[in-house]
């Protein structure tokens, strides 16, 4: 870790408020963060390619272009302090662009490493933490060879552009590999063994510009068709996992020099009695399965991220009460009155005029008894 500077100099790289944050994308993510930033006293510019993005409803200046147009990104960069982003697709030539202009925190390395699943993979295991076998699959062959080794079941994944369970084929003993091949167009791929989790959980961690780091309870996940449905609290897990899981963490950020906020996701199985806890995939942003610390705790995830790049202390990632995030996603938003009228509900929604399937509309945090 490395050394603490003088307390009085580190606090002049605080932002002071006023200031105004950069933030690339205009999704939900996005105008939450400008919803805790717009509390903190700063003002915020959102840069997303389309002009419907539901964060220009709560931010201070838009630019509407798209990552690519370096001119508006160039304007944009020279009119804000520091620039993030809220989601981890941001691609990175244009930000080399910038990067002497203005801070871009978290880095460009976290990007880097969390848009390609085979660096990530690397990355990941050289932190230590433990991963499904993997393996890199570039054709038919390589697919063939890797199976082999790896056995069945195993997931296919596309090395870049996969979310939401998209760019992924489970492969089971006798299934047609060309086909799965070609399903994904012939993209650079990683093959890895399936894992036979009994529970899937994130941790959202959040690292300051001084190397403090301080990370949320671990979090209990399901999903419905490959989106995250619930996210609950406590998780039920024992300690041993719990501080195993901290540890590993502490190692991503440190090693990335990461300054904001990050979502960590953990398969958790049992082998032979005891728990045993893979590392899947790391967010470098604010995280869905994060929304419960909005009504769980005094510093949400947004405030911790706002702080984070904006110089500030961290908040203390203190939950007060037992929590169930639901999502809504789709037609789900039509149960929203039943929320509204449950006092133990807290609904956030995100604007979006129109309910697709599969669109994440907003979001309910249920207090538990
Ligand atoms: P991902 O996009 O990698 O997070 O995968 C989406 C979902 O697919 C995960 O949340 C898991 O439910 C499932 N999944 C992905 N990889 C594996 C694996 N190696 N073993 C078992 N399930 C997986």
């Amino acid at each position: 870790m490395p050394a603490k500077p003088m307390p009085w100099l580190w606090r002049l790289s605080m932002l002071k408020p006023g200031s105004t944050i950069g933030i690339l994308g205009g999704g939900q993510l996005g105008a939450m963060l400008a919803s805790a930033a717009c509390e903190m006293g700063f003002k915020t510019h959102i840069y997303a390619p389309d002009n419907n993005s539901p964060a220009f409803q709560r931010t201070n200046l838009i630019t509407v272009a798209p990552y690519e147009d370096l001119d508006a990104l160039s304007r944009f960069a020279a009119s804000v302090d520091v620039v993030s982003y809220e989601f981890e697709n941001v691609p990175i030539a244009p930000l080399q662009h910038i990067q002497h202009t203005v801070p871009i925190r978290p880095g460009i390395k976290a990007l880097e490493t969390a848009q390609d699943r085979l660096v990530e993979k690397d990355f990941l295991k050289s932190c230590g933490a433990r991963l499904a076998s993997y393996a890199e699959v570039n054709s038919l062959e390589d697919l063939q060879v890797a199976t082999q080794e790896i056995g069945y079941p195993c997931v296919l994944k596309t090395r870049r552009f996969g979310y939401d369970g998209k760019g992924q084929i489970v492969l089971r003993e006798g299934d047609d590999l060309s086909q799965a091949w070609s399903g994904l167009k012939g993209a650079p791929c990683v093959l890895e063994a399936f894992v036979d989790f009994f529970a899937e959980t994130s941790l959202i961690a959040a690292r300051a510009v001084d190397g403090t780091i301080a990370a949320f309870e671990m979090a209990l996940n399901t999903h419905k068709n490959h989106i995250l449905h619930t996210t609950q609290l406590p998780c039920g897990l024992p300690e041993d996992v719990l501080s195993e899981a901290d540890k590993i963490s502490q190692e991503i950020l440190t090693r990335l020099d990461y300054i904001g906020v990050m979502g960590i996701e953990f398969f958790v199985a049992k082998e032979n009695d005891t728990h045993v806890l893979y590392v899947n995939e790391i967010a470098p942003r604010v995280h869905n399965s994060g929304h419960w610390t909005q009504d769980g705790c005094l510093v949400d995830q947004f405030e911790q991220h706002i702080r984070a790049i904006a110089g500030w202390p961290l908040g203390a990632p203190v939950r007060h009460s037992n929590i169930e995030m639901i999502n809504l996603i789709g037609d789900d938003i039509d149960q929203v009155s039943g929320y509204l009228d449950d006092p133990r509900c807290k609904v956030h929604l995100y604007g979006k005029a129109e309910a697709r399937l599969g669109r994440k509309m907003g979001h309910v945090n249920h207090l538990l008894a």
